[in-house]
């Protein structure tokens, strides 16, 4: 049996299957015969259900909107350009967006400039979408620009939204300085070049050279989600975010600039349910206690069973649902890329809870003790890493610090 018949879930043997593998081989055959009628009896298998692409709820535009062309920016601040490219899932449709606005940004598809930006009237954007998270001073720079110039902004996407994966680099305690020493000087592919170096090399932020004055953006301490920069009208999670999100962010400016229709309230969380993950996760719970944590390659996930009553550890019960819960589907835990429910605003220590309840310290059991809890959880490698995955820049904590002692140590 192949590790995708297991992820898709067909890892139960039928008596009457012919995978050929030894368990099967080891089962006693039914008579050629027998498993023919059976065969006949079994009733049509329903035909598999076409594939509906949301954003086929939102037709191809029909030519520019009757009040003009919008103008549209997209930015791609401190992020993977997943979400860039994620706006191509419109298919099609990315051409006709060219009919309803004008794109005046959008670094890697358009030639619009920094200095084009800053010629323009003060909200004479209409839409500005961005997405990564605030990391450096050319990120600042521009957020706090295209805000400006703009009536609204979405942010789009996890790293945006809450600072993503470049938050991560908020738990290096000695900041920018630890980051770029390891990047540049300690990590093994550059400390070869390094040791040949009269003067170890970093990069610099100012540079003079026969032709003027080069400069790059300086990095930041500290990595901040958008809202923490520049006020912002609507946000989108999502790592990236899906087909669906887009769908609905198309169709509510679609609707304003075609209908007149009111836009969404200000503050929208775009392509988000008012539940968690597992109320959407089609896996059964059964609300086992674990005693054991475990990663999904370590264990035959069974295909129905919560992940969580599996000992995987999931972030499903404290992340918002929105996204069909596309990763638990696939035998993979949800990482949190949607970030907190509404009613949560630290997301890894709502999870801590929500393990905590795992445990079984209530049940007067006594295999379970507190040195049994602390073994089991420190079998998580990464515990800040894993719990704040995508959500660091929103937590109470922001970064990690060396806590100083007595005499400077
Ligand atoms: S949210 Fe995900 S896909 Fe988007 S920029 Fe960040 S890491 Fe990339
Ligand atoms: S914990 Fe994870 S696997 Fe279990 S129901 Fe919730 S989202 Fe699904
Ligand atoms: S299951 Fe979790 S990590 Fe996966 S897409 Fe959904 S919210 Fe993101």
């Amino acid at each position: 049996m192949g590790f995708f018949d297991r992820l898709f879930g067909k890892n139960k043997h039928k008596d009457d299957c012919d995978c050929g593998c030894k368990e099967h081989a080891a089962k006693e055959k039914k008579p050629a015969a027998e498993k023919k009628a059976a065969v006949k009896a079994a009733p049509q298998a329903a035909p598999p259900k076409e594939f509906v692409n949301p954003l086929d709820a939102f037709p191809l535009l029909p030519g520019a909107p009757p009040g003009g062309k919008l103008k549209l920016a997209v930015y791609w601040a401190a992020g993977c350009g997943g979400c860039d490219v994620s706006l191509l899932d419109t298919n099609e449709r990315i051409l006709t967006i060219g009919d309803m606005a004008d794109i005046v940004m959008w670094p890697i598809a358009s030639d619009g400039k920094e200095k084009d930006i800053a010629a323009m009237k003060d909200k004479e954007i209409t839409v500005s979408i961005i997405n990564g998270a605030v990391r450096n001073t050319e990120n600042e720079h521009m957020v706090k620009l295209l805000r400006q110039k703009s009536l609204l902004v979405v942010s789009y996407g996890t790293c945006a939204c809450f600072g993503g994966s470049p938050a991560l680099a908020n738990l290096v305690p000695g900041g920018k300085d630890e980051i770029l020493d390891y990047v540049y000087r300690q990590c093994p592919s550059m400390k070869d070049f390094q040791d040949k170096q009269k003067a170890a090399v970093l990069p610099q932020t100012s540079v003079k050279t026969n032709d003027g004055v080069i400069t790059l953006p300086e990095l930041y301490d500290v990595v901040k989600s958008l809202d923490q920069v520049i006020d912002i009208d609507y946000s989108i999670p999502g790592c990236p975010p899906t087909q669906e999100s887009i769908a609905q962010l198309l169709a509510a400016v679609a609707a304003f600039a075609y209908k007149g229709e009111a836009l969404p309230p200000k503050g929208t969380m775009v392509g988000v349910s008012n539940k968690t993950l597992c109320e959407e996760c089609p896996r059964k719970k059964e609300s086992r206690r674990i005693t054991k944590i475990v990663e999904p390659h370590e264990i035959d996930v069974d295909p129905e069973l919560c992940l969580m009553d599996q000992g995987i550890l999931c972030l499903g019960p404290a992340t918002v649902g929105g996204c069909g819960a596309k990763c638990t589907r696939a035998a993979q835990p949800c990482r949190g890329c949607y970030g907190p429910t509404s009613v949560v605003s630290e997301h890894g220590s709502s999870i801590f809870t929500a393990i905590a309840s795992l445990f079984p310290v209530l049940d007067k059991d006594p295999t379970c003790g507190e040195a049994d809890i602390i073994e089991i959880m420190s079998s998580v490698k990464d515990p800040l890493g894993y719990f704040y995955a995508f959500t660091m820049s929103k937590a109470l904590i922001k970064r990690s610090v060396v806590e100083k002692k007595k005499g400077g140590q």
